[in-house]
């Protein structure tokens, strides 16, 4: 199995771990030509996927699940290595990937439309419908004998795939994050042109081997690592019929922008908050917190960032956090035990360094961590922040956390939704009617009573509001949205 970018590519590009630097492999890299191949290969594939039947379809995603099971140990070593993420995590990654293509088999098997029922009204009924020789319908004039046969229609609507789709993915989860796409665009029928992230193609060239041997026409996944220029070529050509992107905010919106009339779908950024209130368990909402906010060093688009406790519990709250922040066990991903690794890169990690240079600049105070080790950042907790400051306003995507008291919980959840992103928020409190009213007022895709907005099952509608997406993923939401639906209306009268 060969990937559209080494069909012809002579042109390598060496990828390295992000802690060590490190070679972990070549890459071919895709030009102008490739990118074309890549194309009229995912239209051959997509005509051949449309037409599969569904058990086919669930059968590859299966199989392919059964595939990457058995080779675990190369994929997490290969996520290890190229993201430079924690092996706990690199594993918990496989674990939800496996969940992720076997549910899209389960789906495949599920998903299709529904009866619309016509008959609901009786004027619109007689305004629609015409006595058998083509007379207008008078409902006063009609028996009942009559009415029942000209009731006669049933409306379906229907699912179709709609073509190639053009998946963009990040760096971050570099199998799981890519099977959001893949999987739930094989289990509809569609075929997939993949441009992974430049740091991580080596795990989507992995997947797209696997996903051939168990079955899947070798033109239906086309894997092409390009820059940036020949991926905007991608997004604006009219052959592709869906750009799935997940990614920066700043990215996505415009990839929006220049996609012309195909349909788009944008998972961004954001900068989670938690709100703490006092009646919560607090050692347990600080260990949530910590997990949420320093996880795979910080870069997970739900991640904790900024976190409001309750004047009654602050200070025990304070205590719990920065105990358990110090307790973090940072270093070499690729070792066992390893909490926090590195951030993708030396660059990333010392524009985090600056932006917490600029708060303490500002009247912020470090109650643990700050510091820059390479691509390292310590696990870091600010407090005295303000909400202008990059740490809290921009998503920072490194181990870094801004804590603040606030009088009431109520107002930690204002000041939480005063953000211009909208992911998921984390509310820990054992008050019901808090719970439901924060719902309403605060715009987030997803809220998680008690747990930070790091939780994820990946069958659940997934998405952001405001400035962070455009539309939902999770499997069967990823599905309805990458297919159209025609309606069919049966007069059997
Ligand atoms: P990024 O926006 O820099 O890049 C994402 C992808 O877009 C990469 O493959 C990149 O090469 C490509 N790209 C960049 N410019 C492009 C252009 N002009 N045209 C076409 N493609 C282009 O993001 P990143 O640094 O790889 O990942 C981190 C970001 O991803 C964070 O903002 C994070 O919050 C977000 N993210 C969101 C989710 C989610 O589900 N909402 C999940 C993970 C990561």
């Amino acid at each position: 199995m060969s990937t559209a970018s080494e069909e012809k590519s002579a042109r390598t590009e060496t990828i390295r771990c992000p802690y060590d630097g490190h070679v972990v492999g070549e890459m071919p890299v895709a030009g102008s030509a490739e990118i074309e191949t890549a194309i009229q290969r995912a239209t051959t594939g997509f005509n051949l996927m449309k037409h599969l039947p569904r058990f086919v379809r669930a059968d590859i995603l299966e199989r392919t699940a059964e595939l990457i099971e058995a080779r675990s140990d190369e994929f997490i070593s290969l996520i290890a290595a190229e993201a430079g993420k924690p092996l706990y995590d690199a594993r918990g990654e496989l674990s939800r990937s496996l969940f992720n293509l076997r549910n899209a088999a389960r789906e495949a098997r599920a998903f299709s439309g529904h009866e619309v029922p016509l008959d609901v009204d009786g004027g619109v009924f007689a305004y629609q419908t015409a006595n058998s020789d083509g007379s207008p319908l008078r409902l006063e004039d009609a028996d009942l004998d009559s009415l029942s046969n000209l009731g006669r229609r049933i409306g379906i609507a229907k699912h179709f795939p709609i073509g190639p789709i053009l998946a963009i993915t990040p760096f971050n989860f570099p199998l799981n994050l890519v099977l959001h796409k893949v999987a739930p665009a094989l289990a509809v029928g569609n075929s997939v042109i993949l441009k992974p992230a430049p740091q991580t193609p080596l795990t989507s060239r992995l997947l797209a081997e696997v996903l051939v041997e168990a079955g899947l026409p070798e033109d239906a996944i086309q894997v092409v690592h390009c820059d940036v220029q020949l991926a905007e070529g991608l997004v604006k050509d009219s052959r592709i019929a869906m750009v799935s992107f997940t990614g920066s905010a700043k990215v996505g919106w415009h990839i929006k922008e220049i996609a012309g009339k195909k349909k788009v779908a944008l998972e961004l950024g954001g900068n989670g908050a938690v709100v703490v209130a006092a009646d919560a368990d607090i050692a347990f909402a600080a260990a949530r917190c910590v997990r949420g906010g320093v996880v795979y060093g910080g870069q997970y688009c739900i991640g904790v960032q900024r976190i409001y406790a309750e004047d009654a519990i602050y200070k025990q709250f304070e205590r719990e956090l920065v105990a358990r922040v110090q307790s973090c066990r940072v270093g070499n991903p690729l070792e066992e035990g390893i909490d926090v690794g590195p951030v993708i890169d030396e660059g990333s990690a010392k524009r985090i360094e600056e932006w917490i240079e600029e708060a303490v600049a500002g009247g912020a105070r470090v109650l643990a961590g700050g510091q820059r080790h390479g691509s390292v950042i310590e696990p870091t907790i600010l407090t005295d922040t303000s909400s202008d400051m990059k740490v809290e306003c921009e998503e920072i995507f490194g181990p870094v956390m801004t804590l603040k008291r606030v009088e009431k919980a109520e107002e930690g959840v204002r000041l939480a939704g005063q953000s211009r992103y909208g992911l998921q928020g984390g509310y820990f409190t054992n008050d019901l009617k808090a719970a439901f009213r924060a719902l309403e007022t605060w715009d987030v895709g997803g809220l998680m009573i008690n747990d930070v907005p790091i939780y994820r099952i990946d069958n659940m509608p997934f998405g952001g509001w405001k400035d962070s997406g455009f539309g939902r993923e999770g499997t069967r939401y990823a599905m309805e949205s990458m297919t159209d639906i025609k309606f069919l209306v049966v007069n059997y009268g």
